[in-house]
């Protein structure tokens, strides 16, 4: 049967009116196009104006490298681009762009205007084109650089114009795609008005006065610069410290190549790093940026998709998680820092090459907390942080502490708290009116209301919480004892029996070895019951069976987790219970000893529960309050 033939190509303007239904979905997505192409163009500053959140007008007016008449008039074809032109440049994008379809989108589904001038020709062009159809081309004064205006978006596709939601949010999706393309390049000056109100105003700056001026100078001063280079990616930025942890609206950025990105499961990789110093289920700011050989990555995605496929992803996870860890390890003594001044803390740290060795869990039997010592008798941790009571002048470096020496002006300060202190008692006034300057001052603790343990440092006066400083201390030791599967274990003249739920015992059973590692000597008697035999040293004073059982519950808690997460649950849950409660009364030397202890582990700054440890008040606060 004879016909015609029905398949004939459609006209450029309905072919560009549906590939503008995949790029252009709102007024954010006209401003991310628009601003991209005058990153691209190499503007410094850009300029971003909307009416009615966009609805009907979009303006974005760069100092970029304009564009001459024919480019203005090439610029709305579809499949035009000046950023690639072969196969390869595919793999090496340094552009925004590269598709060619953007503006053609955005002449499809409106009315709009360009003005273009480049700086080597005296006359810009303009150009008047809607729903792809160019009305206008003329010749015409105006600044170097380039000026669309975005009018009556979706003018002629009104089931689009009706998706459109509440000009607030609308706004917000804008004002999130310029914080994208702003945190890219803080080199750029930005602007944002809606209906004549400045909205935006970021100056050209750094990248951290960028992330402050776009979120504010309190989350400015709440990051910590990561920068790990390896084979395979590079990342560089910031994390928030674990007190800017919160519930809701972390401002979380990766990007990669200079491009946004999502990535939920790097995401999860930065929050593992946090675990057990923030609350479960906060989050924290962050700020990341990767380099890695564009190969590697799909760069070839869906424009308006910001998930990225990664090669080696998984190898990548384990980076940025150690990475992330070790950089709030290292800095996890400096309680504020002011990025501003400089990236290193004020107080010494030690380096990560020689990371202090986490407490062993020997026991000093020798030590009797009720007899004043000279000298403390335990080993000390090799971690010179003794440093930290350094006088600015003294040298002091592996110097001893000793506990003798108190002015009569600590008397005046501490003297009506109920306070413990040793050694001074004996010695008469004068000898004490004679103590040597204050730089050369050994160190003194005090305890405060039979729960803080106050002494002075290089920058001001500390106040640890006892508690939570010998949690910290203890979590790290049991940590370490349930990976080395070393414990030291002390018998019960009587066994404790411990009889379990059927569900429990089957956990019990395969922790059996995990209790052990913590000083635990438990017998399955089989039936759910289990003999405890002996028990950690440490303890005394607790009821094993009970520990035990709320260990397993805690643990059983966790569910089907990683041994390792487990691991940290029964050393936290231990932990907790064995340490020091308030209200018990220290001596100096017990102390002393605590407070060492607590600068040998990795992340003294808080507990594995993310409660702070300890405060420093600087000595300027201290100063003032004298004024
Ligand atoms: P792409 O960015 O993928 O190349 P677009 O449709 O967004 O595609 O832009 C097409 C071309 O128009 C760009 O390749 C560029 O040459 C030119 N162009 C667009 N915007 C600007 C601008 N603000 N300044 C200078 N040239 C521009
Ligand atoms: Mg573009």
């Amino acid at each position: 049967m004879a016909g015609v033939d029905l398949i004939h190509l459609l006209p450029d303007s309905v072919a560009n009116q549906i590939a503008a239904g995949e790029v252009i979905q709102r007024p954010a997505s006209v401003v991310k196009e628009l601003v991209e192409n005058s990153v691209d163009a190499g503007a410094t500053i850009i300029q971003v104006r909307l009416t009615d959140a966009g609805r009907t007008n979009i303006q974005v007016i760069d100092n970029g490298q304009g564009m001459s008449d024919t480019d203005a008039r090439m610029s709305f074809e579809r499949h035009a681009t000046s950023k690639i032109t072969n196969p390869d440049d595919l793999f090496a994008l340094h552009t925004f762009g590269f598709r060619g379809e953007a503006l053609a989108s955005i002449a499809a589904v409106a009315q709009v205007e360009l003005r273009t001038r480049r700086a080597e020709d005296e006359l810009g062009t303009v150009i008047h084109i809607a729903g792809s159809r160019i009305e206008s081309q003329e010749v015409e004064m105006c600044p170097v650089g380039t000026n669309f205006q975005v009018k009556n978006l979706f003018f002629n596709v009104p089931a689009r114009r009706k998706f459109l939601k509440s000009n607030q949010t609308e706004l917000n999706n804008v004002m999130a795609e310029l914080e994208r393309v702003a945190l890219v390049h803080p080199e750029i000056a930005f602007m944002l008005y809606h209906n004549e109100v400045e909205l935006l105003n970021v100056p050209q700056a750094t990248m951290r006065q960028r992330i402050q001026h776009l979120f504010g100078k309190k989350l400015g001063q709440e990051l910590l610069s990561v920068e790990v280079d390896t084979t395979l990616v590079k990342v560089e930025g910031c994390v928030g410290v674990p007190e800017s942890a919160r519930k809701k609206g972390a401002h979380c950025f990766f990007f990669v190549n200079g491009r946004y990105m999502r990535h939920p499961y790097f995401h999860k990789a930065v929050m593992e790093a946090y675990a057990h110093l923030i609350p479960s289920g906060e989050q924290v700011p962050y700020f990341l940026y990767f380099t890695v050989e564009p190969s590697r990555i799909d760069v070839n995605i869906h424009p308006t998709k910001t998930e990225i496929k990664f090669e080696d992803e998984q190898a990548i996870w384990q980076i940025l998680m150690a990475s992330v860890r070790e950089v709030l390890g290292r800095s996890n003594m400096a309680p504020s820092i002011d990025f501003d001044v400089a990236d290193c803390p004020d107080i010494p740290v030690a380096s990560m090459g020689s990371m202090p060795l986490p407490p062993k869990p020997t026991v000093d039997g020798s030590y009797n907390p009720f007899k004043q010592q000279e000298t403390p008798t335990y080993q000390r941790p090799s971690f010179n942080w003794e440093e930290l009571y350094r006088g600015v002048e003294g040298s002091a470096v592996g110097r001893e502490i000793r506990f003798e020496d108190t002015t009569p002006m600590d008397d005046l300060l501490w003297g009506e708290m109920p306070i413990c202190k040793e050694s001074s008692v004996e010695e008469k006034e004068e000898d004490v009116l004679l103590a040597p300057a204050p730089q050369e001052k050994n160190t003194d603790y005090y305890q405060f209301k039979g729960r803080y343990i106050v002494t002075s440092m290089k920058s001001g006066l500390m106040m640890v919480d006892q508690h939570r400083a010998h949690v910290r201390v203890l979590y790290q030791r049991y940590l370490t004892q349930l990976s080395e599967h070393h414990s030291a274990s002390q018998g019960l003249l009587f066994p404790e029996m411990l009889t379990l739920p059927m569900k429990h015992a089957v956990m019990m059973e395969g922790l059996l070895d995990d209790f052990a590692s913590l000083g635990f000597d438990i017998s399955n008697m089989g039936g759910g019951s289990f003999a405890i035999q002996g028990v950690p040293v440490g303890i005394e004073g607790l009821d094993p069976a009970a520990l035990v059982e709320h260990i397993l519950v805690d643990a059983i808690e966790k569910g089907d987790v990683l041994k390792e997460e487990i691991h940290r649950t029964m050393a936290l849950t231990m932990a907790r219970s064995a340490a020091i409660v308030v209200g018990q009364v220290l001596t100096v030397g017990e102390m002393s000893k605590l407070i060492d202890e607590l600068f040998a582990c990795e992340m003294p700054t808080y507990t594995p529960d993310g409660k702070k440890v300890f405060v420093i008040v600087d000595e300027d606060e201290i100063l003032k309050w004298f004024k």
